[in-house]
């Protein structure tokens, strides 16, 4: 059997259930009645036709002995009446056809040639009957007769008819009647599925299905209404877990971010306090060698030199530092930048470092306008280009191009130089405080440079990055919002 449609609804699977049980039924109640209304007519008309030949037999038993023909088809012209009736015959004693009778669409063919022994039977749908003619207990010759049961067949035509017509009128009714009272039981259904979709589209939990009976569908409706209580139980739990967890986090982030504070409010001061000390170390190590430079031999000068030199580099370093912190401190205000004058600016305080090293350096103009604090922006400019300026190979000269270009709603300002590169792996690396790829011999710093940058973009919301590889230059970037175009100005009256 072909299996159902999965898509169909509950009701209609329910129906077509319904309409092939009792079609079903149906079918085989009328089939046995047509059966049994065949079987029981068929006997009707055998035994009625036994009955005919045996009057038929007795009243022609004279005309049979006397061989008195007219009488005997007189006898046989009364069977007219029965319209079954396809032919009839009388038979002498000799086996001779005496006297028949024909239904006029009847042919000779149907006439057997001689009697055959008495006794009656179906033959090929036809009733078939030979009764012994008797005079005085005596057989003087044979009747026979032979039916159509032609109406036994329009009967059963008719009633096959009517069946048809009850089974689609029983078919109709029993649809209607089906519709109407399975919408009581698939009423809940119905509305259960609108709940669930309900449950899982707003995930509300809170709602509940009506129980309506106690049979399956209420206790479905039942255990579906408990799960629900359950979820909602869980839901409410989790809702909670989750408020107490985001406060905690709350509270855990403001706690650091005091604790944050506090120790960049100590390292400022610190580093701050820490020059004063180093001022001192650095000025009177100058004026021991000026001073006091003829009555030191070589080693005390030496040692004198080096006492400057570490002064004037922890100077350094704590000036960066303290650049670096107050990055962090200080109220970074978003505003229009002209990239133009800010990177003249930069280029003019690195004047003294470009001509000492013989740098060539090209600004790609027109630089487009961003959204920065130009303060901060200007510092993280300075220490790409005097990194550019100084990671290059020794007997180099560095040749650096600046150039700013626009992507949809960003402006990406690149720094590209001829300088040693950078190994993929330390692409992100260089941008953490005190990360260094090169001795300090070689190449002097304090490893804090890109860090400014990096913060620099954050607290501007851009970016940063490196696209380089070992000793095939760099292409340092930093990526801002562009600046919206600047209002039009009135010229002067
Ligand atoms: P510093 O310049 O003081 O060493 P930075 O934070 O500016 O510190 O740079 C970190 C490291 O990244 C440098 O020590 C150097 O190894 C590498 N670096 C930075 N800029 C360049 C560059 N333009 N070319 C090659 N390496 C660079």
């Amino acid at each position: 059997m072909k299996p159902m449609s999965r898509s169909r609804t509950f009701k209609s699977k329910i129906t077509l259930v319904v309409m092939a049980t009792s079609g079903a039924a149906l079918l085989m109640a009328i089939l046995a009645l047509l059966v049994d209304e065949y079987v029981s007519h068929r006997e009707d008309a055998a035994r009625r036709l036994r009955i005919i030949a045996r009057i038929v037999a007795t009243q022609s038993s004279a005309a049979v002995l006397f061989k008195d023909s007219r009488a005997a088809e007189e006898i046989l012209s009364s069977l007219r009446a029965e319209q079954e009736l396809v032919s009839a015959a009388i038979y002498s004693i000799d086996g001779q056809l005496f006297v028949r009778y024909l239904r006029p669409d009847a042919g000779l063919e149907g006439l057997p040639p001689r009697p055959e022994r008495p006794g009656s039977g179906f033959r090929g749908g036809n009733f078939e009957m030979f009764e012994p003619i008797l005079v005085d207990q005596k057989v003087v010759g044979t009747f026979y007769l032979k039916s159509d049961l032609r109406q036994l067949r329009a009967r059963l035509a008719w009633n096959l008819g009517i069946a048809l017509c009850v089974l689609t009128g029983a078919a109709l009714i029993a649809v209607s009647l089906a519709s109407r009272l399975l919408k009581r039981v698939t009423r809940p259904i119905q509305n259960l599925e609108q709940l669930a979709n309900t449950v899982t589209v707003q995930r509300d939990y809170a709602v509940r299905a009506r129980q309506e009976s106690d049979d399956e569908v209420g206790r479905l409706v039942h255990a579906f209404n408990e799960m629900l209580a359950q979820i909602q139980l869980r839901d409410d739990a989790l809702r909670k877990a989750q408020g107490e967890l985001e406060e905690r986090v709350q509270a855990r982030t403001v706690a650091l971010q005091n604790a944050l504070r506090e120790l960049e409010s100590f390292t400022y001061t610190i580093s701050h306090d820490l020059r004063a000390p180093l001022r001192a170390m650095s000025g009177f190590s100058r004026a021991l060698l000026e001073d006091y430079g003829t009555h030191l031999d070589p080693g005390g000068r030496e040692f004198a030199v080096r006492i400057s030199t570490a002064a004037k580099k922890m100077d350094s370093l704590i000036l960066d530092l303290l650049d670096y912190s107050r990055l962090t401190r200080q109220e970074v205000k978003i505003e229009r930048v002209d990239l133009e004058p800010l990177a003249g600016d930069v280029l003019r305080l690195l004047e003294p470092e470009i001509r000492e090293r013989r740098a060539t350096i090209t600004l790609e103009r027109p630089l487009p306008a961003v959204l920065g604090h130009a303060l901060t922006l200007s510092q993280a400019l300075t220490n790409l280009i005097a990194n550019a300026i100084k990671f290059v190979a020794p007997g180099v000269d560095p040749v650096i191009r600046i150039r700013a270009a626009r992507r949809d709603s960003l402006v990406r300002i690149e720094v590209e130089d001829n300088g040693i590169g950078i190994a993929p792996e330390y692409h992100e690396r260089i941008f953490r405080i005190f990360e260094r790829l090169n001795p300090t011999e070689t190449f002097p710093g304090t490893g804090i440079g890109l860090a400014i940058v990096r913060r620099a973009m954050e607290r501007m919301g851009g970016r940063s990055g490196v696209e380089s590889e070992l000793g095939r230059g760099s292409r340092f970037w930093m990526e801002l919002p562009v600046a919206p175009e600047a209002p039009p100005t009135n010229p002067p009256p």
